[in-house]
């Protein structure tokens, strides 16, 4: 049984990481396709803007609260998360476990060389991983069967889907029943961070709850989607 709080009409696990990480290597153990969506302020946002993607995120089996903002939110609500478990940290930690175990990943996602780039450091990192395929995420919508042969031929166990939100939760929904996989993840912009192109925060930045600061002042472009959290946090305080 699952427990959460809805923050903006989208249902929040309350989960610690640890048992995050345990659902995780259950579910890619599990045949049928899972999804784990782990949702931001921008994300949760969206998803009270538009009732579909609100759906689409609800049907998930695990939305972790990725985003100190969520934290708050629940905290607000009187209904508080244990913790932060950010989508990045949930990838590591269940790629590491199946590293051991000898499921595959299938990397999918980010600009064309990305995903080949991510699958050589990964392999760095974790040399028993088996990266069974990859696939950059800029495709027309007649490509999408053969990216859904690609992935299935693959025998990938873990399906990483990295298009950035609300694209990646509402492919993974869409082809749920295509795909052949035991778990599909949304993260964003994880195979960045893995190939090198994007810098994770600083540890210090990640403990003191400010990775929103480092990555806005890294890419001061961002500024449009971090106005949204004081947004967030408003519609929240009067949702409530
Ligand atoms: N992306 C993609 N296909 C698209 C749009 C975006 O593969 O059509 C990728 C983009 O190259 C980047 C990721 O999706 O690697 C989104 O990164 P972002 O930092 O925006 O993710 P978030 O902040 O949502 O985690």
């Amino acid at each position: 049984m699952r427990e959460t709080v809805e923050i903006l009409g989208v249902q929040i696990d309350k989960i610690t990481a640890a048992d995050a990480l345990k659902k995780a290597e259950e579910l890619v153990r599990t045949p049928g396709v899972s999804a784990i969506y782990t949702p931001n302020p921008e994300i949760v946002m969206a998803g009270y803007q538009d009732p579909e993607f609100c759906k689409v995120l609800n049907q998930a089996d695990l939305c972790t609260p990725d985003g100190i903002g969520v934290v708050y939110a629940s905290r607000m609500l009187k209904n508080p998360v244990p913790e932060r478990v950010a989508g990045f940290d949930l990838t590591c930690a269940l790629l590491e476990s199946i590293a051991k175990t000898g499921e595959g990943v299938f990397l999918f996602g980010a600009k064309p060389g990305v995903a080949e780039k991510a699958k050589e450091k990964l392999e760095e990192t974790y040399p028993n991983l088996v990266v069974s395929g990859c696939r950059d995420g800029y495709f027309k919508p007649e490509d999408e069967p053969e990216i859904i042969e690609q992935i299935n031929r693959s025998g990938a166990k873990l399906l990483l889907v990295c298009l950035g939100a609300p694209k990646q939760e509402k492919w993974i929904h869409q082809n749920r029943d295509k795909l052949q996989v035991n778990l599909c993840m949304g993260v964003g912009g994880a195979l960045d961070v893995f190939a090198g192109e994007v810098k994770r925060a600083p540890e210090i930045f990640i403990k003191c709850n400010l990775e929103w600061l480092y990555r806005f002042l890294k890419q001061p472009s961002r500024l449009g989607r971090f106005k949204a959290l004081p947004k967030f946090i408003l519609t929240v305080k009067k949702e409530g």
